[in-house]
This record gives structure tokens, sequence and C-alpha cells, in this order.
């Protein structure tokens, strides 16, 4: 059993359905990283072929992110955003105010591996998934239903936290209680 360790503050979509989804351009992985850190629905594979994403997009209703303008000329039909920078920061800046998202950020909520979002674990329930040390110092623990990998508040906060700031800006981090 793999476990990540996560913020110590973690939330959860209200309405998946309703969310925006992604599919990412192999290039990008760094984007659909951050992307699902944010909470986002993203897609990424490193050896997905120009018609795979499309197919996907299309069929899912996914809004396809790359860098590659012949693979957005021939984006007709879904959505599609051509991404001008080379910095993931900035990249992260571009789909959030293209697609006006800066309110749907939920820090936390998706499993990183699998892209599944995140349920709440009864710390009864993660005695036995997780190192003794972690059940006894961490707040609060998440699981994802999908791949099984257990998430809990840790060390790596303060590194997620200035990075997010960074990337969203103070205003809204607070205005989701993530500073
Ligand atoms: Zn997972």
């Amino acid at each position: 059993m793999q476990a990540i360790e996560l913020n110590d503050k973690i939330f959860y979509p209200d309405d998946e359905s309703a969310a925006m989804t992604f599919v990412v351009d192999c290039m990008l992985g760094k984007l659909a990283k951050w992307l699902k850190i944010l909470g986002f629905d993203a897609v990424y594979s490193s050896r997905a072929g120009d018609d795979e994403l499309l197919r996907l997009a299309q069929k899912e209703g996914r809004a396809l992110l790359t860098r590659d303008t012949g693979l957005a000329a021939k984006a007709r039909g879904v959505k599609c955003l051509l991404l001008r920078s080379q910095r993931w920061q900035d990249q992260v800046r571009e789909v959030l105010d293209d697609f006006n998202l800066r309110g749907e950020v939920v820090p936390y909520s998706r499993c990183l591996a699998c892209n599944a979002g995140l349920k709440p674990l009864p710390r009864t329930s993660a005695k036995n998934l997780v190192a003794p040390f972690v059940y006894e110092y961490a707040g609060g623990f998440s699981i994802c239903p999908s791949c099984g990998r257990v998430y809990w508040p840790g060390t790596h906060f303060h590194d997620m936290e200035s990075r997010l700031k960074d990337i969203i800006g103070d205003k809204d981090a607070g205005k989701k209680g993530l500073l």
C-alpha cells in the first residue's frame, strides 16, 4: 500500500458532475499533476497519440490542453486550449484563467496516481493502513476509492502551500480556506 502525505486541510468536491475535466497532451505531465493537486479531473498518459487524445476529449467532453499547434488545429468539435507558456506554473495559470476556474479550485481532493476523487477515511479505518507513527501524528485521512492509496497531512505541507500560493494567489487561496 503506497500512501502520500498531503496538506492538513483536505477538501472534497461537492458535485463532480458539473466540474470541468481535461485531457492533457503527453509533453505536459507537470501541468496534469498540478491540475490534480488543485482538484481537477485531468487525464494524462505519456504515450497517448493525437488521435487517442482527441477521441477521449470528444467521448468524455474533456477540454484538450496542448502546446502542439498541429494537434490544436485538428481539435474540431472539442474544447481545446493551446498553451503559450513553457513553464508549468504559468500553464496552470493559463488554464485557470482561460476557463475561469479560480473559484473551482479544491486542493488535495483527487488521487495523484489515478485521478479519482478522494473520500474521507475514518481514523479507525486508517489504523491498519498506515505506519503507527503516521497514525499518531496525522490529523485526518483520505482514501482513493480506485487504487486504495491513503493520503494524510504531512511534511510536504509547506512546499505545496507556497507553490499553490504562488500559482493561484493569496486572495483565492484564502477564500477556499487553503491558507
Ligand atoms: Zn488512486
